[in-house]
């Protein structure tokens, strides 16, 4: 090797065709020049986010900020205290309507933890009619499409992230509304991300439907956008920064061809590379 360094105009004639070869290949069709969609795509909007993650980013919708439940029909049947809001009397929903959104909301297990299963510290993120689980499942055993994080009897989560009961948990929740043809037919499932405490839970997961105790879930069809509900499950489970984001695709205009750019030269794709 010392030999091979030693030889210095050698060595750099060796470099030279390895360089030379390398060239030679990149300039096979599909590696030369710059790859052009075509597509011209709006600018994503700025959004300021907020101090700290469990803040409302700029363009977010305040559910609950701590002071008062006017954004939930029904509100005024439940407790607003230390800027939490705390179960009380039948389900809420808000008065607005929600479609495809990204939802933050924080939660608290009741302390002492009472009961066991199913009856401790049970709540519910429901998008319509479907409900993602809340539930105190710390050192608290029930069937697994029924633990926190869980969508309900269709799908227990990746792992169970739980805090302690009267520490606070966080979902981060992606929700994609299903969507039904004219003739009422499901063109395409609900579909869910959930992070449990920033722990990944439910990756994409598409429902099969409602989320009913005493029957098979099933999908009866419904408008893209419904109110976001909690559960009164009984237990006096509270919540805090709750904040909705609603969330569309931006959309891309094709104006030209797929291309290739070369120096100034540009060429437009043919066969596969121009779809
Ligand atoms: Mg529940």
């Amino acid at each position: 090797m010392l030999a091979h360094w030693q030889n210095h105009d050698r060595s750099f004639s060796t470099v030279s065709l390895v360089t030379a070869m390398v060239l030679t290949s990149l300039q096979l069709p599909g590696n030369a020049g710059e790859y052009l969609s075509g597509i011209e795509w709006p600018e994503p909007p700025i959004v300021t986010p907020g101090m700290a993650d469990r803040d409302p980013p700029s363009d977010a919708v305040v559910l609950f900020g701590g002071h008062d439940a006017s954004a939930w029909q029904g509100g005024e049947k439940w407790t607003v205290e230390n800027e939490e809001l705390v179960v009380g009397k039948g389900m809420i929903q808000t008065k607005q309507a929600f479609g495809d959104c990204q939802l933050h909301i924080e939660w608290s297990a009741p302390t002492p933890a009472t009961g066991t299963g199913q009856q401790r510290g049970n709540s519910g993120v429901f998008f319509g009619p479907y409900e993602i689980q809340v539930l105190d499942c710390f050192e608290n055993g029930t069937y697994f499409d029924g633990q926190a994080a869980a969508i309900y009897k269709q799908q227990q989560p990746l792992v169970n992230a739980m805090r302690k009961p009267g520490e606070w948990n966080t979902y981060d929740i992606i929700w994609r509304s299903p969507r039904f043809a004219e003739d009422d037919t499901l063109t395409s499932p609900a579909a869910v991300t959930v992070l449990h405490n920033g722990v990944l839970v439910q990756n994409h997961f598409e429902l099969l439907g409602d989320t009913p105790y005493n029957r098979p879930p099933r999908y009866q069809p419904h408008p893209v956008k419904l109110p976001i509900r909690l559960q009164d499950h009984g237990n006096p489970v509270r919540f805090r920064n709750v904040w909705v984001r609603e969330v569309a695709a931006l959309v891309g205009k094709r104006v030209r061809s797929p291309a290739l750019r070369e120096g100034k030269t540009v060429t437009p794709l043919s066969g596969n590379g121009g779809k």
